[in-house]
């Protein structure tokens, strides 16, 4: 399998500027400078059908295009490397082992734009990538890949490091505008979207790390040779994250498409201990939860909405049938009701009592009216917030109700868990009697 993201990463020094390009790297940026124009750059992101690598899956060449058709000036490239959705850490392999691919991704995209400044927004939480990065940038500096004569082709593009006040919610573009700003981490209404109007009020591009760092790749290359791995919906590798239970976790390159049960049995080792499989969260803690029967489902974008869940982040947590449902939407939504900026009401509140409601059913204090509660505060939030993070809350705790109806009853009726229960399959799977 080609690597495009992890490759040189087993060199210890892969992070140091001659590591890096003793592989070719800083290739892709020549080549650009001296052969492409940045109508060529813009066309061939969008020929190579790259989609955003931070959950939406965007086309990452239309983004790009909408902000160099307006005409205001400056634009900025923004890298969003605030990695917070609980499950994620791929981008901090980036960012720690290659950094030097990022920095020339959002070169290559910064003479795309003809944009002179840009800001790797990196989250609180990763003080000792904050450092490797500056360190990174100082080298390119110094061999002139950054700074006011880059190459001696007179393009400008200065870069600096921003570091994130530890918010959940500033990963979310508009949020992080505003944090970079000066502002308060909370989310913008939209439109105007940050193209036309990021920050200050200026065209801005925010890309996730990952998907700066795959512009080197299909420039060096060809959108062709790019488009030709994964699928035609979902081009490229993706890097997928698995932690949970399973026996190797850890950052895997895969191409898109990659049955889940590949990932799982054959890069992962499979489930830890020998135990049976109860469910995986596909893409991070903001993704519905599939059942054993999702496990041939291809790890793509088109794939997993069919699948009634979403690519993410590519986080995949693998849970085995010594582990509560109940028990892990209630640790969910306390994260999600801690991490609300309580700009929306439906956010503020809903995430509240769902904790509550979800509380109660865990402590075995719940009845059949709770439950329905549950259900009628979840419903009462879908589409009603002013970000994808209450949605998203409310979202991911419906499909596990629905795909686990009969756990959730087990607390409210019996007061207690079916999975410690020893007369319950679970149970009895989790004690090793079953098979
Ligand atoms: Fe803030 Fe939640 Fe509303 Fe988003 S949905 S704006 S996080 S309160």
């Amino acid at each position: 399998m080609k690597n495009i993201i992890l490759r040189n990463i087993e060199n210890p020094n892969s992070h140091r500027i001659e590591e890096y390009i003793k592989a070719g790297g800083y290739f892709a940026i020549e080549h650009a400078l001296n052969e492409m124009t940045p109508r060529d750059i813009i066309d061939d992101i969008k020929k190579s059908g790259l989609r955003g690598r931070g959950g939406a899956g965007f086309l990452t060449g239309t983004k790009w295009q909408f902000a160099s058709l307006d005409p205001k000036f400056p634009k900025y490239i923004v890298c969003n490397a605030d990695e917070g959705e609980p499950g994620t850490f791929k981008d901090r392999v980036i960012l720690e082992r290659n950094p030097h691919q990022l920095i020339e991704g959002m070169v290559i995209a910064a003479y795309a734009l003809q944009s002179v400044r840009g800001y790797i927004y990196v989250r609180a939480e990763y003080p000792h990538v904050e450092k490797r990065l500056n360190d990174a940038i100082k080298e390119a500096y110094e061999k002139g890949f950054l700074g006011n004569d880059i190459m001696s082709k007179h393009f400008r593009f200065n870069l600096t490091v921003h570091r994130g006040a530890g918010a959940y919610i500033c990963g979310e573009e508009t949020a992080l505008i505003n944090s970079l700003e000066g502002r308060r981490g909370e989310p913008r209404i939209k439109p105007p979207f940050p193209v036309n109007a990021g920050a200050w009020a200026k065209p801005t591009i925010v890309n996730n790390v990952e998907t700066f760092a795959n512009i080197p790749y299909i420039i060096e290359t060809s959108p062709k040779a790019y488009s030709f791995l994964g699928t035609k919906d979902s081009p490229g590798t993706k890097l997928f994250c698995v932690s949970g239970a399973v026996n190797k976790p850890g950052v895997y390159e895969l191409p898109f498409g990659t049955p889940l049960r590949e990932i799982i049995y054959d890069c992962c080792g499979g489930i830890r201990g020998g135990r049976a499989l109860k469910g995986v969260i596909p893409g991070g803690l903001s993704t519905s939860i599939l059942t054993p029967n999702d496990i041939d489902c291809p790890m793509d974008f088109a794939n997993l909405a069919k699948h009634g869940s979403m690519l993410g982040s590519g986080a995949i947590i693998v849970l085995d049938d010594t582990m509560c449902i109940v028990k892990i939407y209630e640790r969910a939504m306390r994260f999600f009701e801690h991490e609300s900026c309580g700009k929306c009401t439906p956010c503020r509140e809903g995430t509240s009592w769902m904790r509550t409601i979800l509380g109660r059913i865990e402590d075995g204090m719940a009845d059949m009216e709770d439950l329905a509660m549950l259900e009628d505060v979840a419903l009462n939030v879908v589409g009603k917030t002013f970000c994808p993070l209450g949605d998203g809350a409310a979202h991911v705790l419906l499909s596990a109700m629905k795909r686990y109806r009969g756990e959730f009853e087990y607390h409210v009726k019996y007061k207690k868990c079916e999975v410690t229960d020893p007369s319950q399959r679970w149970g009895q799977l989790a004690m090793g009697e079953l098979d």
